[in-house]
């Protein structure tokens, strides 16, 4: 009845009253109005704290431990005022989750009553009881324990709920002997390195502001939306978050008649809230809108520095999974939810720069700062060309192997889509000279006008797995349900490799004359471009030719995380992140192990899930179903008359098939292996084909059996009624 209920309960959905209304309290009233920003920082620190804080955030200064008591008493004030009774160290372990363990701001005194405290060191470091975290053999059990230790450079803030407040505090989580155990720690030291060696290219230009360069990200965050009780009803979406069977609808995404179209009634009061919600805690969402898929949708924010835009999309997905709750709705961020439609990715749009500067990916107005630009275009072309494999590995999946190389994301070959526009001039800077680089007639960096290089932003080219489009790079191979974390760590690391080799080669050509500038960037370029610009493709990504094309150019396409996931431990790589500080080898190997470990996981859950439904859920109805007709059969017969139906046949040929093949399935599920690659290609190449077998029995039968004994809502009633 599950399935007829969820129809019911759809069917009689009538939306509440509104929670809040935008005309009481504006976006920009509401904005931040949850966060301990520069603001409430001002009016509640003395001044000189403020001061030493500010240079922390800001310059990225060590820590002055006596601001900390201070700090923490101001914060814990300013959450109580809005009513938090507890305080909250927020991490991100490499599940990809987010993690809090609360404690009360209550402390006995000593004589029976109780005080409200926060101390600077309950601020700075705290113990969560982390054992269960994976840390991939980092930590033996004897010193199971992590700290977690205050993000500075991200915002306190403070989560609301109707039954209580408490505060949440960003933190670093790591292990006693000072090995990363989560997402952000290595996003910070990438982020270091980056600025290092950005510095020393600006020098060169004579653009150094003295400030700090950080990284951009702004997320697209795409996701689905269909109603709860169908959620409650697909043991597979419960479990798994996505559906293991499931006949395709007779209408699909065809029609692309969804995509931008009007927000149905309810998705856009959940939206709604959603930016409620986050205007609060300061984040800057801009865009909603309906996505390719029936019941896909987008949400974007204005793009921030990485760290930040990285806690803001963690904060972003579990206020879309929260608040769908509320209006009846389920909201999934797995990649591939539903077979045969559009997977949710979640494009990360990527640049370098800061406050002064703008985006360094930004080509300016002038020859000389075309110049400075096309080196930091070129340092990212060399980055994806020598580190495209690192860049698959981290948007490896289980999950997200099901988007990559489907035609409807890009494809598990890294390349760089350029444009027609900045091809050319790429071109013409390497056909430049042969030996003096100054060819007449030629484009010459920094001393011609260049062309006018405002790239079209509006690049469609949606099969291009990186992609420029006018100030940034847009990296849409992440998946919808990851971190971005990882994928940063990669591009910075990547990023600050090729400028420290450009900052290096230039440094050496000009001894530090700055009148042969333009004569070794233009060099440099040419040999950059020469040697890497097989990574540049500006065509169809999804075609069977690019395939070929891109073996021809010896870039390598990396189908499965199977074989994606060991390049991080690959000498190259280790050599890569040891020497950037940003990861050890050992920390290599444990996020390998750990992310190897996870594939397992998974496809063991969905196999075992598989083999249940098929068991307990399908063939029961295919087999009432097969009595009902045989009974019918009998009777005819009884009567005289004669009962020809091929159903009969038919449906019983496929029960067998998914009794032989669920047998087949169930078998593969309990073997045991030597190593986790192992295993992992053995889930690669026989479970999840096995799994791919039962389903087709499955669908078969669910186009043949009675609507009225099928016990799990279809692909149409959950996508097609909202
Ligand atoms: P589209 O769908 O055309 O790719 P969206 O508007 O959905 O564009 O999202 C673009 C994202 O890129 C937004 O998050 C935007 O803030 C971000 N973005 C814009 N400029 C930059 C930049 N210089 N660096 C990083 N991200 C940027
Ligand atoms: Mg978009």
């Amino acid at each position: 009845q599950a399935r007829l209920n969820a129809i019911a309960a759809v069917t009689n959905y009538k939306a509440g009253t509104p929670a809040f209304s935008f005309a009481d309290s504006t976006p920009t009233e509401l904005f931040g109005s949850n966060v301990f920003n520069d603001k409430v920082m001002r009016e509640r620190l003395p001044k000189k704290v403020y001061k030493s804080l500010m240079r922390t955030i800001e310059q990225g200064e060590k820590l002055d431990p006596s601001v900390a008591d201070v700090v923490a008493t101001a914060m814990k004030d300013w959450a109580m005022s809005k009513g938090a009774t507890h305080y909250t160290h927020v991490f991100y372990p490499l599940n990809g989750l987010t993690a809090e363990k609360h404690d009360g701001f209550l402390t006995p005194d000593g004589n029976g009553n109780v005080l409200a405290e926060f101390s600077g060191s309950q601020l700075i470091q705290g113990e969560p009881d982390a054992s269960s975290f994976p840390s991939g053999g980092l930590r033996a059990t004897f010193e199971a324990r992590g700290y977690t230790a205050w993000d500075v450079t991200n915002p306190a803030y403070i989560i609301e709920n109707p039954n209580g407040t408490f505060l949440c505090i960003p933190t670093a989580f790591v292990s006693w002997t000072g090995e990363a155990l989560d997402k952000k720690t290595p996003l910070l030291r990438a982020s270091q390195a980056l600025n290092t060696q950005a510095r020393r290219v600006l020098r060169l230009f004579g653009t150094d502001t003295g400030d700090r360069v950080v990284s951009y990200a702004g997320a697209e965050q795409e996701y689905f939306l269909i109603d709860r009780n169908f959620f409650f009803a697909r043991p597979d979406l419960q479990l798994a978050g996505r559906t293991l069977l499931g006949a395709k609808p007779a209408k699909g995404q065809e029609f692309e008649d969804h995509y931008f179209g009007t927000v149905p009634r309810r998705v856009l009061a959940f939206m709604l809230e959603v930016e409620h919600e986050l205007y609060k805690l300061g984040v800057p969402v801009k865009t909603r809108h309906n996505e390719v898929a029936p019941a896909q949708f987008e949400i974007a924010p204005v793009f921030e520095v990485s760290n930040l835009a990285t806690d803001h999309n963690q904060i972003i997905m579990t206020s879309l999974k929260s608040i769908a709750k509320r209006y009846g709705m389920a909201c999934l961020l797995h990649e591939k939810p539903f077979a045969g439609i559009n997977g949710s990715g979640k494009h990360v749009n990527y640049s370098l720069g800061n406050s002064k500067l703008g985006s360094l990916f930004d080509p300016g107005d002038t020859p000389h700062e075309n110049a400075q630009f096309l080196v930091f275009c070129a340092a990212m072309i060399r980055s994806v060309h020598k580190y495209g494999h690192l860049m698959r590995a981290v948007v490896a999946s289980a999950s997200n192997d099901h988007r990559l190389g489907a035609n409807e994301a890009p494809p598990a070959i890294m390349s760089v889509y350029l444009g027609e526009q900045l091809t050319d001039v790429f071109e013409q800077i390497k056909n430049g000279g042969a030996k003096s680089c100054k060819k007449r007639g030629m484009l010459q960096v920094g001393v011609d006008t260049l062309p006018p290089l405002p790239m079209d932003a509006g690049d469609r080219n949606r099969t291009s797995p990186f992609a420029f489009t006018g100030n940034r790079f847009e990296f849409r191979a992440v998946g919808s349900n990851m971190s971005i974390a990882g994928p940063q760590v990669a591009l910075n690391t990547m990023l600050a490799e090729s400028l420290d080799y450009i900052a290096t080669e230039l440094e050496k050509t000009t001894g530090g004359d700055q009148s042969k500038l333009p004569e070794a960037v233009q060099c440099l370029l040419r040999d950059i471009i020469t040697e890497h610009e097989a990574v540049i493709f500006n065509g169809d990504g999804y075609s069977d030719e690019w395939h070929k094309e891109a073996e021809r150019r010896g870039l390598r396409n990396l189908p499965t995380s199977v074989q994606a996931l060991p390049v991080l431990t690959a000498p190259e790589v280790v050599e890569l992140f040891e020497k950037y500080g940003v990861f050890s080898r050992r920390e290599l190997e444990s996020r390998q192990s750990i992310y190897l470990e996870q594939y397992c996981r998974t496809i063991h859950t969905e196999a075992a899930l598989v083999v249940k439904m098929a068991r307990t859920q399908i063939f029961p109805a295919a087999v009432r179903y097969q009595s009902e007709l045989a009974a019918t059969c009998a009777n005819m017969k009884a009567i005289g008359m004669d009962f020809v139906t091929h159903t009969l046949s038919d449906l019983t040929e496929k029960l067998r098939g998914l009794q032989q093949n669920t047998d087949a399935l169930d078998a593969l599920v309990n073997s045991h292996f030597e190593s986790e690659i192992e295993e992992a290609a053995f889930m690669r190449e026989k479970v999840l084909p096995a799994m791919e077998k039962v389903r087709s029995y499955a669908d078969q039968l669910e186009n043949i059996v009675a609507d009225d004994l099928w016990p799990l809502p279809s692909y149409q009633e959950m996508l097609f009624i909202k």
